[in-house]
């Protein structure tokens, strides 16, 4: 069934729900809202409304329910897969408002939060109070619910694990106004399918997440970091799985190659510690005292050693591992600050990563287009772009395109996934269908079928077809 355009009345209702300044429409509807940091296309919504409790949403997706209106949350748009942006039309539902933390509690190590709170508030909140929130994403100001519907990763996966190993409750607003709750506040939970599972990580199309139970750890009291040069950058990634071999539990190994950090530089405007070397591992280990630390990192700065780095320097005050790691968070806008590019955001098991960035090295060669890497080492994620430079658009896309489908294809082949942390959005989706293949598509209809029976829901992500998604198959070879 075609899905309803917004009239004046389906306005009037709207506001009526959540107070009339709290619905944008027309000109009050700015480019914020027709896009994430994807940034390719413009999506302009009918209306952006922006609820602030649980009935409220409730009330307006019954209200979309009935009149058969799409309706895409949205956090805070740091997407980098299209996944908060209107593809349909219909409504782009703000979860602004709903940033509150409810409970921080001591006693169960946990804390109950609205979807709209933002991670760096959050992170900040619970340290003061000697937690600690272990997942990490690149972007501080993405909130939580979008953290949560994307499964967001991060630098400290390799010793922490991802989003989902943190969510141990929700509550969510199902399509038709139905509110329900998975998961809670237990520890252990073998209670029938995992609801709360599966709706982690769905990217707004099961339902909207209204509220999250975060499972909390104590806060580490001494942490330090390893910067690693090498004289390449595939000695460096090849330095990786001897590290994981040795069993020592890094919080987090990413992979620099100059050209980024260069960029990073000059993005920032300051020096980083070392750009001499071609390429760099940068570890962080946690602890609770100096002495635990100690024997990890000697441990690490030996295998670092033997298998050719340069040097291993440690930065142990707080200000210098502060520098550090905000020039590795800079990579990404540095990069875009430089060039127009596309991204791929595959995850090979880590013993992989070599061979995989290798690859990306031999198609630069071969298509002539810039492509650079840098990425989280220690648990396989790369993220490559594909950079515009000098290049004609049509031609760079032309490239692009022959570049992601090579590379999906050979992640696939050393049995990896389409992406490790950045989800499928409208941008990734004909690259997952070829990679789970008929079957576990067939799956995954069926599940949407039951939570969004008239596809309400974030239409045209993940699994289901849109209009944006048709012009990438015509252009790509991959479904050929
Ligand atoms: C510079 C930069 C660095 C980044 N680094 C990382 C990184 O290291 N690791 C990583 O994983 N990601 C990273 N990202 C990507 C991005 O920050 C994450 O995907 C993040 O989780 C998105 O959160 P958001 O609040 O911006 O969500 P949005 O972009 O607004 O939405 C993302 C998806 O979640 C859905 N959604 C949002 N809120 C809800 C809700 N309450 N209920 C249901 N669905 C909802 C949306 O519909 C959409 O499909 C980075 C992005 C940038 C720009």
């Amino acid at each position: 069934m075609p899905y309803s355009k917004l009239s004046k009345g389906f306005l009037e209702a709207l506001r009526s729900i959540v107070g009339p300044q709290h619905v944008l429409c027309g000109t009050q509807i700015t480019e914020d809202y027709q896009r994430d940091e994807l940034a390719e296309d413009l999506f302009c919504p009918e209306a952006v409304v922006v609820p602030e409790s649980t009935e409220q949403v409730s009330q307006l997706l019954q209200w979309a329910f009935e009149h058969n209106v799409p309706v895409t949350t949205r956090g805070s748009g740091t997407g980098l897969c299209g996944g908060s942006v209107a593809v349909e039309g219909g409504i782009v539902l703000s979860t602004a408002r709903m940033n509150q933390i409810l409970e921080v509690d001591q006693q169960n190590l946990m804390a109950v939060v609205q979807p709209g709170v933002i991670l760096m508030e959050f992170q900040k909140f619970v340290e003061d109070q000697g937690l600690f929130y272990p997942p990490d994403p690149g972007e501080k100001t993405a909130t939580l619910g979008g953290n949560v519907s994307t499964n967001a990763g991060g630098m400290r996966a390799v010793k922490y694990g991802v989003t989902r190993d943190y969510v141990i409750g929700l509550e969510a607003v199902l399509a038709d106004g139905t509110v329900i709750e998975t998961g809670g506040k237990v520890v252990k939970n073998s209670s029938g399918y995992s609801l709360n599972h599966l709706l982690i990580g769905s990217e707004g199309t099961l339902a909207v997440i209204t509220k999250l139970t975060l499972k909390l750890l104590p806060k580490p009291e001494k942490q330090i970091s390893l910067l690693v040069p090498f004289p390449s950058l595939r000695e460096a990634i090849e330095t990786v799985p001897r590290i994981l071999a040795a069993k020592v539990v890094p919080t987090a190994i990413e992979f620099l190659q100059r050209e980024v950090l260069e960029a990073a530089e000059k993005y920032l405007g300051k020096q980083f510690p070392d750009s001499s070397a071609p390429a760099y591992l940068l570890l962080t280990f946690y602890g609770q005292n100096v002495v635990e630390l100690e024997s990890v990192y000697e441990k690490t700065a030996h295998v670092c050693l033997d298998a050719g780095a340069i040097d291993v320097l440690i930065a142990n005050s707080p200000d210098r591992q502060e520098s550090i790691w905000q020039t590795r968070g800079a990579f990404l806008e540095a990069l875009k600050a430089m060039s127009a590019l596309e991204e791929v955001d595959v995850v090979v098991p880590p013993s992989e990563i070599a061979a995989f960035v290798q690859f990306t090295k031999d198609l630069e060669a071969e298509l002539e287009a810039r492509i650079l890497s840098f990425g989280h080492a220690g648990d396989g994620n790369l993220h490559v772009y594909i950079l515009q430079d000098e290049l004609p658009k049509d031609e760079w896309q032309r490239r692009a395109h022959q570049a992601m489908d090579a590379m999906y294809a050979r992640a696939k082949q050393l049995r990896g996934q389409v992406s490790g942390e950045h989800g499928i959005g409208y941008a990734k989706r004909p690259y997952l269908r070829s990679s789970l293949g008929a079957a576990q598509m067939q799956l995954m209809r069926g599940i949407k079928d039951v939570f969004d029976p008239k596809g309400i829901l974030n239409p045209g992500k993940v699994w289901s077809p849109s209009a944006a998604d048709s012009v990438k198959l015509e252009e790509s070879n991959w479904m050929h």
